[in-house]
């Protein structure tokens, strides 16, 4: 996680409540084991757990699965004080519920990069964990688009999590940015920054967005860029790249900041795959490479070393899948190995 485990649900604004990540810890008999591993950055998975741990309380008075589609006002003697509910349950059935406050929370939606339409091979990363092939394709490929968090850690999963299959990170700059998680800076997430911010110009909060944009805007844990770094020096070392780094030759060309995953996994490659077609390779859809160098004109192309088939890296257990990977990709099948 992005987070400090103190940044749970309640424990900024009440330390002692029940809610908290440490009590989870304790109610799931982890708390010393949590100390003794000296961070303060639970994994992805784990934090998952606490939320659904915390939700599980609750779970009598939320409606899960289904979706607000209207809210009217319920007028009397010329003011309103209450409000209709319009909700469409897992069934379809239309139900409404009057209320006298409503919170609106709805989130955000996820936004393809200019030029991108969705299909069954192109999607966001938020699609990621249900859309990835079950089996193991160990020699095709794939393409992230993108230099923010997501897009590193969607590239490091499929880089760990198929071990034959080559993985383009695509973006327009020429390496990812490391994100500032300095503890002045840090600072922007205070909650009192809320209310700076608020009442401040427009120009305040414009100066304000473009100081801190690395706290978190299209910027990649420091960790996570040494790693996918190594490997991809290793593999160079090794001679067998499929980690590939596609950065502009010239000028940076995309602004790119949400992710977008393409992948030749769709039905039609996946039997052209099994049936050892070649011709579907993502490789051969890649830019051509660039011309050799003046020098080497005219004479034989360079030799590099065949490609070889790898064994498949070693098992893992669940626990180090993350909760959603766990729904997606059963015991037997295909193992994840992402980075947290
Ligand atoms: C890949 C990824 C990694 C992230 N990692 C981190 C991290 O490490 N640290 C961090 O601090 N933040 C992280 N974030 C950001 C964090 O997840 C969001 O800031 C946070 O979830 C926003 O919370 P929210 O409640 O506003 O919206 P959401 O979490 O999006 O919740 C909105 C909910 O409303 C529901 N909804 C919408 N419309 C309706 C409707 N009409 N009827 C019923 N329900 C509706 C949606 O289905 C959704 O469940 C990450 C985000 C992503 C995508």
């Amino acid at each position: 996680m992005q987070v400090s485990f103190l940044k749970d649900l309640v424990t900024m604004r009440t330390p002692t409540s029940e809610f908290s990540f440490l009590c989870y810890l304790q109610d799931r008999d982890r708390l010393i084991d949590f100390i003794n591993h000296k961070t303060m950055f639970p994994s992805r998975m784990e934090f998952h757990d606490y939320l659904e741990w915390a939700a599980a309380r609750f779970s009598d008075q939320v409606e899960y699965g289904s979706e607000v589609v209207a809210v009217t006002p319920v007028e009397s003697g010329g003011t309103i004080d209450l409000l209709d509910v319009v909700v469409r349950q897992g069934d379809g059935t239309l139900v409404t519920r009057r209320t006298r406050n409503l919170v609106l929370a709805a989130g955000l939606e996820p936004v393809l990069p200019d030029g991108l339409v969705s299909d069954d091979r192109v999607w966001h990363s938020e699609e990621l964990l249900g859309r990835l092939p079950r089996g193991c394709a160990t020699r095709t490929g794939s393409w992230c688009v993108g230099a923010g968090q997501s897009a590193a850690e969607v590239t490091e999963h499929l880089h760990g999590a198929y071990p034959g299959a080559e993985v383009c990170a695509v973006f327009g700059k020429y390496g990812y940015t490391p994100a500032d998680d300095s503890s002045f800076a840090n600072r922007i997430f205070d909650p009192v920054a809320v209310d700076h911010f608020y009442t401040a110009p427009d120009e305040v909060k414009s100066r304000l967005r473009a100081y801190h944009a690395t706290t978190n805007y299209s910027v990649v844990d420091l960790d996570l860029i040494d790693e996918l770094y190594r490997r991809h020096y290793q593999e160079k070392v090794q001679g067998k790249e499929r980690l590939r780094i596609l950065t502009p030759h010239g000028s940076p060309t995309s602004s790119a900041t949400t992710t977008a995953c393409a992948s030749p996994w769709s039905p039609a490659h996946r039997r052209a795959h099994r049936a050892g077609d070649r011709r579907h390779r993502l490789r051969d859809r890649l830019p051509p490479r660039r011309p050799a160098h003046p020098a080497r004109r005219g004479r034989p192309a360079l030799r590099t070393p065949p490609r070889r088939r790898r064994a498949p890296g070693p098992r893992l257990p669940d626990r180090h899948l993350p909760g959603d990977a766990l729904r997606h990709l059963r015991p037997g099948r295909q193992r994840a190995h992402p980075r947290h």
